[in-house]
């Protein structure tokens, strides 16, 4: 049955998964969601025999629907290869009673790359699918991780160009320094003067921009988006879910058909709607836990029923989820509005106007499955000594951000579904603040030498996408106000 694309805030608005994929983002703003999420037609004990790339296929055939076999399984196969640092693609470690799904063995040691290794060859195949003679050019704002994960995946991609931007003083050294020593002859990257929020106003300004798209179109190029919004990064992101269940099925720890809590740190809001999206494909899930940092309002809107970003935006050391604006919940809000385009519409008017809005009671009733929390920056600290202390692992201060949560959330429910925590990044990502979370001492050490501590303290051999920029050279140096973005991605194009 083929899947069609339909905008969030045009109910007559729609696209086929490939056409979704190359826009990006819909008109007026809106977001392309599914008109109806198939049910897996492969039982979970076939799919627990299976590998990571011949579930991605299982799950992505029946969401992808205008693609072929042979197209999805190039794409597939050409994304999650030796890239990764394991053939598992996605393995599930077992420390201090509790399931990490480790996200992060792809080549910029963070989770977006499950998605981002993808989307350059799903969106080169859309390209050649509809015609498109133009240069595609992703367009993309970043707290951190997606910023070098998209310049990864794209770069030196035939047919494409990449325009990165990233808040200058809100993402972690190392995460800076990934961006601005990257290679590639197609990217471009630029820090702005403002938040991560800034810099997602100003792309999303751009994307809707109508006579900038026809300008650019008269020179031969248009605009793709490679953030958390496009289906194409939303999509491969149900896969590991349905993998991280097998994976557990496989060890014995749950049987065929028994519920699990997925746990997940949340900023856009991408990684937790993919988890409810498998969940509506089958994957039988009994809560969402919605981990947040100090920029709580998920945990705000998931028990009051309003969402306020009208706040201090504050800077932790779980930097990609320092986000005011959960894109990516307006997929949500579509949902339990009834799929009514008009009805969301409004609501993200009054978002854009206001900054806030309130669901109805009878919406907030269809979110009962969610369950919101967050870890304060001491909290955050703590759990990353607690675990390292039991039992020798090291987590990212994002996957510390849900550790933490999912204790509280037991703490208070007594609930002892097996857990899954989506673990979100290496910790070599952020050493500094991992390693002063361990001992304050450590504040004291350069970077590399903290890179070098890590490894002896946790076994874990240094990530090559470390290594890399050791010694690397920085390329990029632009730096804007967030007004200036359309003239230096113009500069950039040469237009
Ligand atoms: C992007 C990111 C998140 C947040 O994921 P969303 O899909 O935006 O909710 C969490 N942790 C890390 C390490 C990330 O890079």
């Amino acid at each position: 049955m083929e899947v069609i694309y339909r905008s969030t805030r045009n109910a007559n608005e729609t696209a086929t998964a490939s056409e979704a994929i190359l826009k990006g983002l819909a008109g007026e703003g809106g977001l392309f969601v599914p008109d109806q999420i198939p049910a897996l037609d492969v039982s979970f004990d076939d799919l627990a025999k299976m590998s990571y790339q011949e579930v991605a296929y299982a799950v992505m055939k029946l969401m992808f629907t205008d693609f072929t076999e042979e197209e999805l399984k190039y794409c597939i196969n050409s994304a999650y290869d030796s890239k990764f640092d394991t053939e598992l693609i996605a393995p599930m470690a077992k420390h201090s009673g509790r399931y990490f799904l480790e996200l992060f063995h792809g080549k910029t040691i963070a989770f977006k790359d499950m998605a981002l290794s993808i989307l350059p060859y799903l969106l080169t195949t859309s390209a050649k699918k509809n015609g498109v003679k133009n240069e595609i050019v992703i367009l993309t704002a970043t707290s951190g991780d997606t910023g070098k994960a998209a310049l990864a995946g794209f770069a030196d991609v035939p047919g494409t160009r990449i325009a990165v931007f990233y808040p200058k003083s809100g993402v972690s050294p190392i995460q800076e320094k990934q961006m601005v020593t990257e290679r590639g002859k197609n990217t471009f990257v630029a820090g702005i003067t403002g938040n991560f929020d800034d810099a997602q106003t100003g792309v999303k300004k751009m994307f809707q921009d109508e006579e900038l798209a026809k300008f650019l179109d008269e020179n031969g190029f248009q605009f793709s988006s490679a953030n958390s919004i496009n289906i194409g990064r939303l999509v491969p992101q149900i896969v590991y879910y349905v993998y991280a269940y097998t994976r557990l099925i496989a060890d014995g720890t749950i049987k065929n058909g028994d519920k699990i809590n997925v746990v997940v740190p949340t900023g856009n809001f991408g990684n937790i709607l993919a988890a409810y999206y498998a969940s509506l494909m089958g994957l039988p899930v009994n809560r969402f836990i919605c981990a947040s940092n100090d920029n709580k309002v998920l945990y705000d809107f998931f028990t009051t029923g309003k969402y306020d970003r009208n706040r201090e935006f504050i800077l932790t050391t779980s930097p990609s989820m320092d986000i005011l604006i959960s894109s990516n919940l307006e997929r949500l809000i579509y949902r339990i509005a009834g799929n009514d385009a008009a009805k969301n519409a409004e609501l993200m008017k009054q978002l854009n106007e206001t900054g806030s809005y309130e669901i109805t009671a009878d919406m907030k009733k269809e979110l009962d499955a969610f369950y919101g929390n967050y870890a304060t920056e001491a909290e955050v600290s703590a759990e990353i000594k607690r675990i390292y202390d039991e039992d020798g692992y090291i987590l990212d201060t994002h996957t510390a951000v849900a550790s933490a949560v999912y204790g509280k959330y037991v703490a208070e429910t007594g609930d002892d579904t097996p857990s899954v925590i989506a673990s979100t990044a290496s910790p070599y990502k952020f050493t500094r603040s991992v390693m002063t979370s361990i001992d304050a001492d450590y504040e004291k050490k350069g970077d590399f030498e903290l890179v070098d501590e890590l490894e002896r303290l946790s076994g874990v051999k240094v990530p090559q996408a470390i290594e890399d920029i050791r010694s690397a050279e920085v390329l990029h140096k632009t730096v804007c106000d967030k007004e200036d973005m359309e003239k230096v991605v113009k500069n950039f194009l040469g237009v």
